[in-house]
């Protein structure tokens, strides 16, 4: 019987498509290949082989692709991923493919050269000088040898031409270097050096069935597919309350062997089951270092490493840091990586040759094959969240890889997104704490400035209070960061004249001026206008008014205050890019200047030694929104940058700007209870039946015709059919209404957690209205508003 292959295509496609195996291929499940699609040729992975009389009547597959096969663990997240959020399982493949991307930047093949033995043809002065270098025989890249030898370049190429000289290809610079685990280690303080003992144990329970995994194991992680229904966190048994450290008799349990038996539940093979483990610890406890000797160890097992972080693209201090822990810069994954590049890491990590991988969220779809830890560094952070294409959040997709795999996943954070907080209290994830500070450095001092009585002056947004301690600080030679989360000069633009207010074009949002661009700027889609100079509405001049403050306003009124001072505003407009910003993170850690004015870009994991004092001039901005979530948001923002303060010998301390001194997110701050902050937020969440103790999913109707994308939500709604246990809410007009010219409809879902939400928004889906036009439905299961 014909052999027939269910090919997998790297496209929006749900299914795999069945070909024809020519007698000549001998195919096998993971096989990357070329077929035919349409009138094109293109690529896909073999999903499955089988036998089929139908065989003959299908198009044959073309042949297959000498790259390494796409391993079992790998298929098996793409269909988890896919069955998760229900994208199209071909762009699930797409995450995990990536291909090199022919219009990606590839590096150049580097050209080395050296003496040959053959005599020049004209042997000038220029010539032999050149000779003399060359001749010790060494490999020398073309401009090397010409400067060494202080000739023009074209001097060696006429020798390459004349044959004096040989041209070879120099073997590419390594993308890593092996990094030593044992290079620099630090000594440890006793917090440190307990949690590190705890996590080695946690991470490498004795062998066969013991019981240090049968903990882990009853204490459940996540489903995996055909297992339960596919949920992140699903608990498989209620698991006793657990002491946020590890308790005497778990130490136990994990230290001796024979403590074993009654707890051991086996994990299918035999092997005890690799928990995630939650290293909880406040702004600078030494987490890093912590996790850093988990990855020692790793290393010296012979297996590999992941890191993930949020905004790779600003970690060159962490870089550097890792460089001087381990003696190399690790490998680093991002979507700047050019294509070239991007092929010898994926390469060089299927191939084990790479161990240690610091990357960003994609990182998670990389071959490797000896995996034995997942760091997901600042696991609350939103941007692990996918916000288009496949909506997926990378810390729960690199629990899903550590299941798989069976490896140890350590989320580390200061303030822990709600989710991880309740898996690790209910046990289904292991819970490691750093309580204090490192060397027994206090936590910034926080105080609010209650605006109502402590008013700025008019035109000014600093309370006199935050200008006198602004002023104190920098009398004692420190640094202050004063923070606003709000990108340009004005959220807002009016006319004083007519009250017309600047909107964008394609998208419901108010146009922000930017007055170093001199331009009106929309944050969603980009579009920007030339700041007018009469209103474009009623004609007059001199009555456009800015409402509200951005940085670039703030740095306005502290250059007033303060204008001897070197000031640098941070934000993700700083011109120059990437390279610049990394610069002036470092000027202002070398305490190059003395006083940062920064989004939320500066907020979150720069060690500024030199920082003593963060003023927060809008401690309310992010808790109006109407999200539930707002407060869990706004809290994890505002200790981590109240927590930039103090890190260094001398301590700091934060101001708080706000409205609303009693809001339960800013009394936390205040008190420093971030336990009762937790405990309240939970129950919130409890009580609303909200996730983690619900289940959630946006649909987002989008159309270029309001009324059609309307009337497209009101048909789903209509087709909703919601069972005992399921909520369908709206269609309302999305949080965001009109983007990039659509306008957006939103569904809610809220289930039980009990309900197998995804089989629900599948069967909702197929027996609901036919997609037409230029609608569009995104599925988001657990959006990260609500
Ligand atoms: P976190 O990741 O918890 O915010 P870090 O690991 O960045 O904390 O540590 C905070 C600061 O303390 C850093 O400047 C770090 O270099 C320093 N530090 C932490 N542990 C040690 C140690 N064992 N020895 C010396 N310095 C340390
Ligand atoms: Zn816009």
């Amino acid at each position: 019987m014909p052999s027939v292959a269910d090919i997998l295509i790297p496209l929006a496609l749900d299914s795999a498509y069945s070909y024809a195996v020519p007698a000549r291929l001998t195919l096998a499940v993971g096989d990357v290949v070329q077929i035919p699609l349409g009138p094109r040729e293109t690529v896909g992975v073999v999903w499955g082989v089988r036998e089929s009389p139908s065989g003959s009547n299908l198009r044959p597959v073309t042949g297959r692709i000498e790259v390494p096969p796409l391993a079992g663990p790998l298929r098996e997240l793409v269909d988890w991923l896919a069955r998760y959020t229900l994208a199209p399982k071909g762009s699930a493949l797409a995450m995990a493919l990536r291909l090199p991307d022919e219009a990606a930047q590839g590096e150049t093949v580097r050209i080395g050269v050296r003496a040959s033995g053959k005599a020049p043809a004209r042997p000038t002065a220029a010539r032999l000088k050149v000779l003399s270098v060359a001749a010790d025989g060494t490999l020398r890249g073309k401009s090397a040898l010409a400067k060494e030898a202080g000739v023009s370049l074209s001097v060696v190429d006429g020798l390459i031409d004349d044959g004096a000289l040989e041209a070879l290809a120099l073997a590419p610079e390594p993308v890593a270097l092996p990094p030593d685990p044992d290079h620099a280690r630090v000594p440890l303080s006793e917090a440190q050096a307990q949690a590190v003992r705890d996590l080695i144990a946690l991470m490498y329970p004795v062998p066969a069935g013991g019981a240090a995994l049968s903990l882990a194991d009853g204490l459940g992680s996540p489903h995996l597919p055909g297992e339960g229904q596919g949920e992140v966190c699903e608990i498989s048994g209620e698991a006793p309350h657990l002491t946020p450290t590890l308790s005497v008799q778990e130490r136990e349990a994990v230290a001796v062997p024979e403590a074993q038996g009654k707890l051991a539940v086996g994990a299918g093979d035999g092997r005890p089951r690799a928990p995630t483990i939650l290293l909880e610890g406040v702004t600078g406890s030494g987490k890093t270092e912590v996790y850093f000797e988990a990855v020692a160890d790793c290393v010296r097992r012979g297996r590999q490493a992941l890191i993930l972080m949020p905004e790779i693209a600003l970690t060159a201090q962490f870089l550097d840091r890792f460089a001087e822990r381990f003696g190399v810069r690790p490998a680093t994954w991002h979507s700047g990586i050019g294509g070239k590049r991007r092929e010898r890491i994926r390469a060089g990590v299927a191939a084990g040759e790479i161990a240690v991988v610091v990357g960003a969220r994609s990182a998670l779809f990389l071959p490797f094959t000896e995996l034995g830890l997942i760091v997901v560094d600042e696991e609350h952070e939103a941007a692990y969240k996918q916000e288009d294409g496949v909506h997926y959040h990378a810390r729960d997709m690199a629990v899903v890889r550590g299941r798989i795999e069976n490896c140890p996943v350590v989320l580390a954070s200061a303030t822990p997104s709600l989710e991880t907080r309740v898996n690790a209290e209910r046990g289904r994830y292991r819970h490691i704490v750093l309580p204090e500070r490192f060397g027994g450095r206090r936590l910034p001092d926080i105080k609010a400035l209650d605006m109502r009585s402590d008013k700025p002056e008019r035109g000014s947004f600093l309370a006199p209070v935050l200008v006198t301690a602004v002023r104190e600080t920098l009398a004692e030679g420190n640094q202050a960061l004063l923070f606003l989360n709000r990108r340009g000069y004005a959220p807002l633009t009016l006319c004083r004249a007519c009250g017309h207010r600047y909107q964008c074009r394609n998208c419901s949002t108010w146009l922000v001026e930017h007055r170093f661009r001199k331009a009106l700027v929309c944050h969603q889609c980009g579009y920007a206008e030339r700041r007018p100079e009469a209103c474009t509405e009623c004609g007059t001049f001199d009555n456009l008014t800015p409402c509200g403050p951005g940085v670039e306003r703030i740095a306005e009124e502290v250059t007033a205050l303060f204008p001897d001072k070197r000031i640098i505003v941070l934000s993700s407009d700083f011109p120059g890019g990437a390279e610049r910003l990394r610069a002036e993170l470092q000027t202002v850690a070398e305490g190059g200047c003395d006083i940062v004015i920064g989004t939320q870009l500066v907020a979150k994991g720069h060690n500024f030694p030199h920082l003593t004092l963060v003023g927060v001039l809008d401690a309310d901005i992010g808790l109006t929104s109407g999200d539930p979530r707002a407060a869990e948001r706004t809290f994890q923002l505002l200790q981590q940058v109240t927590g930039r303060a103090g890190r260094g010998e001398k301590p700091g301390r934060a101001l708080l700007q706000t409205y609303q001194p009693d809001h339960p997110v800013i009394a936390a701050l205040l008190s420093g209870d971030a336990e009762r902050f937790y405990e309240e937020e939970i129950a919130a969440r409890e009580a609303a039946g909200l996730p983690p103790f619900g289940r959630l999913a946006a649909l987002i109707v989008s159309a270029t015709d309001r009324a059609v994308a309307e009337a497209h939500g009101q048909a789903l709604a209509r087709a909703a059919e919601p069972p005992e246990g399921v909520m369908v809410l709206g269609p309302a007009e999305a949080p965001l209404a009109l983007v990039r010219g659509r306008y957006r409809f939103r569904l809610l879902v809220k289930t039980e957690r009990a309900i197998d939400l995804q089989s629900y928004l599948r069967d909702w889906i197929a027996r609901g209205p036919k997609v037409r036009g230029n609608v569009k439905v995104a599925i988001d299961v657990d959006p990260q508003s609500f």
